[in-house]
């Protein structure tokens, strides 16, 4: 089964409070969540949050993963350049290399 490192961005989706999109994390264990980081018009943040189950995280890895293969495959058909610039997939070793780790919001920034 796919087991991208925490901190990947595996989908976009829409908050189920505010409607504005959210990007879907992993988070280390692998199961997907996000935190919703939009503030309304007077500066409440909606902080919405929604994590979904082994199966659904697993199932958005897939896509996810599948996606990028297409999308790699059409850059080297245009490029003929090396694919090996992305992330590795499971190489995660425990060690973080992802300095947004302890900040779920970071990636909206
Ligand atoms: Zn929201």
């Amino acid at each position: 089964m796919p087991n991208l490192s925490p901190g990947t961005i595996v989908a976009e989706t829409k908050c189920g409070d505010c409607g504005k999109p959210v990007k879907v994390k992993l988070n280390k264990n692998g199961n997907a969540y996000y935190n919703c980081p939009h503030v309304d018009e007077n500066l409440e943040r909606c902080n919405h949050s929604q994590r979904w189950g082994k199966a659904s995280s697993q199932k958005m890895q897939r896509n996810f993963i599948a996606s990028r293969k297409s999308q790699e495959n059409i850059d080297e058909v245009k490029s003929h350049e090396p694919a090996d610039a992305a992330e590795p997939i499971g190489t995660d070793t425990g060690v973080s290399k992802h300095p947004d780790r302890d900040d779920p919001f970071s990636a909206f920034a």
